[in-house]
C-alpha cells in the first residue's frame, strides 16, 4: 500500500516540469515488508568508500592523538557539547594565628558540562582546562556507551550512534542544555500541535552538525542529498523506543510526557523578544525560466519562522519542508527550503531508501541545487535565518538578490576572479602567466584553491621538481601554505635599466604537478607541466592557472563529453579522471544549464547596426567613438596598462543610461586576455590620453545582476531584451612592455639565455682565462658563467649602476662560495665605473663581454666605447650584442585581431634604449671599428636566424684581435704611475 506524502507542487510546478522535458533522478522509499530480504542494515554500501591511496604526501598523513576526554566528547557530541567555568573561591586555612593581613582566598574553578542529555559537574581545579577534562571524563564515564568513535566508524555504528542522538534531543536533560535546537522546543513546548512537543524533523536536520555527520557515515550521498538526511533521521527516530513519528509528515515527539518542572522551567526562561521583524529572503522558482525574486518574510514572536517558509512555499506545514545544509560561509544561517518531495510513502517499521530512474519524476531546483551543491525539489527559499549558538534568540539577516547572484558566480572558475576584480562585464580569468608583477587580481594558486574549496574538494596539491642533475631531484611540497619567499623577492628594487635576476643556467627546468582530490582522496585531476627557465612561485602559478582552465572550459562546454576535454586536458599535460570528474561535478553540471539562458535568440546588436548602417559590426562589438589626440604612446603585447572604464546597460532608442559598473583605475596586462576580447581589441587601438565608447551584446542576466549590486533589484522588472551594454573606456597610462618580458615569452630558451650560451662556447674555443663583462648589470652573464664548465680563472664586472652591481656581488658572492673548489674560477672582481672611460684593470683580457649595453648609451658614446675597448683595453675577443631593430615588429606584434599595420615607426624594446640599429646599422658600426682598430669582425646573433628575414632578434658582433703580439702603441704599458685607474673596486673574491 502506497500513500503520498503532502504535495509540494501545485500544478503549476507539474506543468513546468513537462515543460522542461528533463529526467531527473528521483527517489523513492520502498517498504521493507514488501522486500523482505532487505534490511537496513543492507544499505547500499556507499559507492565512494573512502580510498586511503595517497599516503605518501607528507602533509596529508592522519596522525592520531592521544584522544582525551574532552576530545572524546568533541567527537560524539561535537558543538552540542557545551562547557561553563565557574570560579569557586577555597577557604583559605589560616595557617598562622594572629595575621592581621587578610589572606586572599584562592580562586578555583569548576567546570559545568551539557550535553543533550546528560549534565555533569567537575570538582575544582586550579586551572581551567583541568576542570573541563575532569567534566568531560566524568561525562565519558557515566555514560558508559560513549565511546572514543573515530571518523571511519562503520556506517552500522552511525546508524545506531544515530537512534541515541536523535533520542537524547527529547530528555528532560537536553531541555536545560544549550542547543540551537532549544529554540526549536521552545516553540514546541507552547505550540498547539497534534502531540505535545513535537519538532519537525527540518528543525533537527538544519541544527545538528553531529546528525549530519552521521548520515554521511550512513550513506554518503547524504552529504549532497537533504531528503536522505531527514529520511534517515525519520528511520532513526521509528528505531527508538522512546519516540514517535507521525504518518503525514516528517515530525517526532517524545512517548513519555516531560516532567511539569521541565515545561515550567523551558516556559519561564523566555529568550530575547524578537517583535515583528521583516526579513528579506529570496524565492528561488524551480522553473528556469521564472526569475528569481525577493521574498519578505513577517517573522513574529508568535509566528513559527519554519511555518512561516511553509506557508510560503504552500504546504501545510513545518514538517513538510526540507532545508539545505548552510549555504555559502559556514558561519551564517543560510539555508535553502523546500517542500518534501512527492514520493511514495508506505507504512512500515523500516524504510529503505534508494536512489532509481524510477516511475517518479522529481524536479530538481536546478539554481538552488548548484548553490547547495545538494539535490534541492522544487520552488526553493533561501533564508538566513535560524536558532544559532550565537545568540539566544532567532538570528536572521537579510539576503539580498545580489549576493545571490554573487555567490552563483563565485563557484564558475573565472568567476572568483571577476569577482575580486570588482569588474564583473570588464575582467577575464587570464589565459596566460606571465609573472606576478604581471599578474594583477588574486594569485592563480589562491583562485584555484578558492574554487576546489567551493566544490568541497580537498586543496591542490603543488609538488615542485627541479631537475638539477637526473640524480638529485629537489622536493617541494607546497599546500595552502603562502608561497616562499622566492615570491617575495620577485621584483627587489633593481634599477630602471634591470632585466631582472634571470636564473640562467640549466638547473632551473622546473616541473610542477598539480593534484586535485576529492573529499575523499579520490585523484580528480592531474596536472603535470615542464616549464624552463622561471622561478619556482610562478610554475606553481601557472600550473594552477592550467588547471583552472580547464576547469573553466568544462564548465563553459557542459555539453562537450568529459571524454573530449579529457584529451584536450592531455594535450595540455592534464590527465583527467573522468569518472571521477563526473561523480564531483554531475550536480554542478546538471544545473548549470542556467548559464546557458542567456537571451540572446537574437542579438540586439545585430538590430542596432540594421538601424544603424554606417556602423561596423567587428569583433563582437559597434565602436561608437574614439576620441581625443593620439599621444604616440600605444599599449603594446606585453604592456600593462591602465584604463578607466564604465559600463551601462542601455536600450535602444532610449537615451536612459543604467550604469552598472565603473572602474576609475582597472590595470592588466594586454595579450594575455585578462579582459574580454572587445576590451582588448578596442585598447589596442588607443593611445594614452584617447578614449572610446563601443557597444556589445549583453551578456547573461545574472552576470548583470551580480555587476548591478545592491541596486540590482531596480534591473528586476526589466525586460532586458533589445538592450546593450555600452562601454566607454580612456587609457590612463601604459607601462612599457619590459625588454625582458618579451624575450622570455617569444623565446626559448629565452634570449638572455641564448647570449650565455653564445658567450659560453666562444669562451671554450678560444680557452680564454679572463673575462671582461663591460656593463655587467646585475651580474646575470658572470653568475650564470659559473654554471658552465668553463677555461676562465678570472673574472670581471664593470658597470656604472650601484645597485646592479650590489645585486651582482650578492650573487656572485652565493654562487662561489657554493661552487669553491669545483670552479676553475680563482679571482673575480666588480668595478663601478664607465667602460667609456679607460682603466688598466681591465686591459689585455682574452675576452670582453658587452651585452644588450650599448643602445643605453648615446650614439657617440657608443663609439667612443668600441674605440676605448678595441683601443685601449684590447681584449683577444670582444662580443657585442645589441637589439635589432628590424626584428621589433615582431615582439610587439599585437593579439588584436583588427589592429592595422601601424605605419608609424616601431618603439624600441625598452624606455631606456637610446638607439636601436638595423643590421645595417650595427655593421656599419663594428666593421668602422674594426678596420680602424687592427680586429676582424664576424656577426651573428640569438632569436631568430641569420638568413630568414628580418634576421637575429639580438645581433651580435664578434671581434677578433688580428695579431696577438702588437698592442696599440700609444697604449703600451707605462710606467705604473701612469696608467689610469679611475674604477672604484665594488666586491673581490679570491680562492688561492
Ligand atoms: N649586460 C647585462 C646588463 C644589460 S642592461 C645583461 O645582459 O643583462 C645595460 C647595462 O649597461 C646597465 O646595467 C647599465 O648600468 C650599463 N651601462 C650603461 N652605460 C654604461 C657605461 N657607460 N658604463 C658602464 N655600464 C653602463
Ligand atoms: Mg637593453
Amino acid at each position: 500500500m502506497r500513500k503520498r506524502w503532502g504535495d509540494p507542487f501545485n500544478t503549476a510546478s507539474i506543468t513546468n516540469k513537462s515543460i522542461s522535458g528533463k529526467h531527473f533522478p528521483c527517489f523513492e522509499i520502498f517498504e521493507i515488508g514488501a522486500n523482505p530480504s532487505v534490511s537496513v542494515e543492507e544499505f547500499p554500501q556507499p559507492s565512494e568508500t573512502v580510498i586511503m591511496e595517497y599516503p605518501e604526501q607528507p602533509g596529508l598523513s592522519i596522525k592520531r592523538p592521544v584522544i582525551t576526554p574532552k576530545a572524546v566528547i568533541h567527537q560524539k557530541f561535537g558543538s552540542s557539547a557545551n562547557y561553563r567555568i565557574e570560579e569557586v573561591k577555597e577557604d583559605v586555612e589560616n595557617g598562622c594565628p594572629g595575621l592581621t593581613i587578610p589572606q586572599q582566598a584562592k580562586i578555583l574553578y569548576r567546570c559545568h558540562l551539557d550535553l543533550p542529555g546528560l549534565s555533569v559537574t567537575s570538582e575544582p581545579f586550579s586551572r581551567k582546562k583541568d576542570a573541563e577534562q575532569s567534566a568531560a571524563r566524568i561525562a565519558v564515564e557515566k555514560q558508559l556507551h560513549i565511546q572514543p568513535s573515530t571518523s571511519d566508524s562503520t556506517p552500522e555504528e552511525a546508524s545506531k550512534e544515530l537512534v541515541e542522538r536523535i533520542s537524547g534531543f527529547f530528555t528532560d536533560g537536553f531541555l536545560s542544555s544549550s542547543h540551537p535546537l532549544i529554540g526549536h522546543f521552545g516553540v514546541a513546548l507552547k505550540a498547539n500541535r497534534e502531540h505535545f512537543g513535537m519538532i519537525p524533523i527540518s528543525a533537527i536536520a538544519s541544527c545538528d552538525v553531529k546528525v549530519n555527520n552521521l548520515c554521511k557515515i550512513i550513506i554518503c550521498k547524504a552529504e549532497s542529498d537533504p531528503l536522505l538526511v531527514s529520511s534517515l533521521i525519520f528511520n532513526a527516530a521509528r528505531k527508538s523506543s522512546e519516540l514517535c513519528t507521525a504518518d503525514d509528515g516528517l515530525w517526532i515527539w517524545k512517548k513519555v510526557p516531560y516532567s511539569p518542572e521541565t515545561i515550567a522551567s523551558v516556559n519561564s526562561c523566555d529568550s530575547d523578544s524578537l517583535g515583528f521583524t521583516k526579513i528579506q529572503s529570496l524565492h528561488i522558482p524551480c522553473s528556469i525560466e521564472e526569475n528569481v525574486e525577493p521574498l519578505t518574510l513577517d517573522v513574529s514572536d508568535d509566528n513559527y519562522y519554519l511555518d512561516l517558509i511553509a506557508q510560503k512555499l504552500n504546504v501545510r506545514d513545518s514538517s513538510q519542508i526540507l532545508v539545505s545544509r548552510t549555504v555559502g560561509k559556514a558561519s551564517s544561517e543560510l539555508k535553502l527550503y523546500f517542500p518534501l518531495p512527492h514520493v511514495p510513502y508506505c507504512e512500515a517499521s523500516s524504510y529503505l531508501y534508494r536512489r532509481t530512474r524510477g516511475n517518479v519524476e522529481l524536479m530538481l531546483n536546478q539554481r538552488a541545487s548548484y548553490l547547495s551543491g545538494q539535490y534541492i525539489y522544487g520552488n526553493a527559499i533561501l533564508a538566513n535565518i535560524g536558532y544559532s549558538w550565537k545568540t539566544t534568540s532567532l538570528y536572521h539577516e537579510n539576503v539580498s538578490i545580489c549576493s545571490y547572484y554573487r555567490m552563483l558566480l563565485a563557484k564558475v572558475p573565472d568567476g572568483y576572479y571577476k569577482l575580486s576584480r570588482e569588474a564583473i562585464l570588464v575582467s577575464e580569468l587570464p589565459t596566460e602567466y606571465t609573472g606576478r608583477s604581471n599578474w594583477r587580481g588574486p594569485t592563480p594558486k589562491d583562485l584555484l584553491s578558492a574554487f576546489c574549496h567551493q566544490h568541497r574538494l580537498l586543496e591542490p596539491v603543488f609538488s615542485v621538481t627541479s631537475n638539477d642533475t637526473e640524480s638529485s631531484v629537489s622536493h617541494t611540497l607546497v599546500t595552502s601554505s603562502p608561497l616562499s619567499s622566492t615570491e617575495v623577492i620577485d621584483k627587489i628594487g633593481g634599477d630602471r635599466l634591470d632585466v631582472g635576476h634571470r636564473n640562467l643556467d640549466n638547473s632551473d627546468i622546473f616541473r610542477c604537478k598539480v593534484k586535485i582530490l576529492s573529499r575523499k582522496m579520490q585523484l580528480i585531476l592531474e596536472g603535470s607541466f615542464a616549464d624552463t627557465n622561471r622561478k619556482e612561485s610562478d610554475v606553481i602559478h601557472s600550473s594552477a592557472l592550467r588547471v583552472l582552465l580547464w576547469f573553466d572550459k568544462y564548465f563553459k562546454q557542459l555539453d562537450i563529453p568529459v571524454e573530449t576535454l579529457s584529451s584536450f586536458g592531455s594535450a595540455h599535460g592534464i590527465t583527467v579522471s573522468v569518472e571521477n570528474v563526473r561523480k564531483e561535478f554531475s550536480l554542478y553540471l546538471s544545473t548549470l544549464g542556467l548559464k546557458q539562458n542567456y537571451c540572446l535568440e537574437n542579438s540586439s546588436l545585430e538590430s542596432f547596426c540594421k538601424n544603424h548602417p554606417d556602423r561596423k559590426l567587428e569583433n563582437g562589438m559597434v565602436m561608437l567613438s574614439i576620441d581625443g589626440l593620439e599621444s604616440g604612446i600605444f599599449p603594446l603585447h606585453g604592456s600593462l596598462i591602465c584604463i578607466g572604464c564604465a559600463v551601462a546597460l542601455v536600450k535602444i532608442g532610449d537615451p536612459e543610461k543604467y550604469y552598472l559598473e565603473s572602474k576609475d583605475e582597472f590595470e592588466f596586462e594586454v595579450g594575455t586576455g585578462a579582459v574580454i576580447y572587445q576590451i582588448e581589441a578596442c585598447v589596442t587601438q588607443l593611445s594614452v590620453n584617447q578614449t572610446a565608447q563601443f557597444v556589445t551584446d549583453i551578456p547573461s542576466r545574472d552576470v548583470i545582476l551580480v555587476a548591478a549590486g545592491e541596486t540590482a533589484k531596480h534591473l528586476l522588472e526589466m525586460p532586458l531584451h533589445n538592450c546593450l551594454l555600452e562601454y566607454t573606456l580612456k587609457v590612463l597610462r601604459v607601462a612599457e612592455p619590459l625588454e625582458d618580458r618579451m624575450e622570455q615569452a617569444f623565446f626559448n630558451p629565452s634570449l638572455s639565455k641564448q647570449r650565455v650560451m653564445f658567450a659560453v662556447k666562444h669562451i671554450n674555443e678560444s680557452s680564454a682565462a679572463t673575462l671582461v663583462d663591460f656593463g655587467c648589470g646585475s651580474g646575470s652573464l658572470l653568475d650564470s658563467l659559473l654554471d658552465h664548465a668553463t677555461s676562465l680563472e678570472k673574472i670581471v664586472g664593470v658597470d656604472i649602476s650601484r645597485k646592479g652591481l650590489t645585486r651582482a656581488a650578492k650573487i656572485i658572492h652565493q654562487k662561489l662560495s657554493q661552487i669553491s673548489g669545483m670552479s676553475s674560477i680563482k679571482h673575480a672582481v666588480l668595478y663601478y665605473g664607465s667602460i667609456t672611460v679607460p682603466d688598466s684593470h681591465v686591459f689585455g683580457f682574452d675576452i670582453g663581454t658587452c651585452l644588450e649595453v650599448i643602445e643605453h648609451m648615446d650614439e657617440d658614446q657608443a663609439s667612443l666605447f668600441g674605440n676605448i675597448a678595441l683601443g685601449t683595453f684590447c681584449p683577444r675577443i670582444l662580443i657585442v650584442s645589441t637589439p635589432n631593430y628590424e626584428y621589433n615588429p615582431i615582439l610587439q606584434r599585437s593579439a588584436a585581431p583588427t589592429m592595422e599595420e601601424k605605419t608609424t615607426p616601431c618603439k624600441f624594446r625598452n624606455h631606456d634604449h637610446r638607439f636601436e640599429w638595423t643590421r645595417e646599422q650595427f655593421e656599419h658600426w663594428a666593421i668602422d671599428l674594426s678596420a680602424r682598430h687592427n680586429y676582424h669582425v664576424e656577426f651573428s646573433g640569438v632569436g631568430g636566424l641569420a638568413d630568414v628575414e628580418p634576421g637575429f632578434a639580438s645581433q651580435i658582433a664578434v671581434f677578433r684581435r688580428n695579431s696577438n703580439l702588437c698592442l696599440p702603441a700609444e697604449e703600451k704599458p707605462k710606467m705604473e704611475e701612469d696608467l689610469p685607474r679611475p674604477y672604484e673596486l665594488i666586491w673581490e673574491w679570491s680562492n688561492s
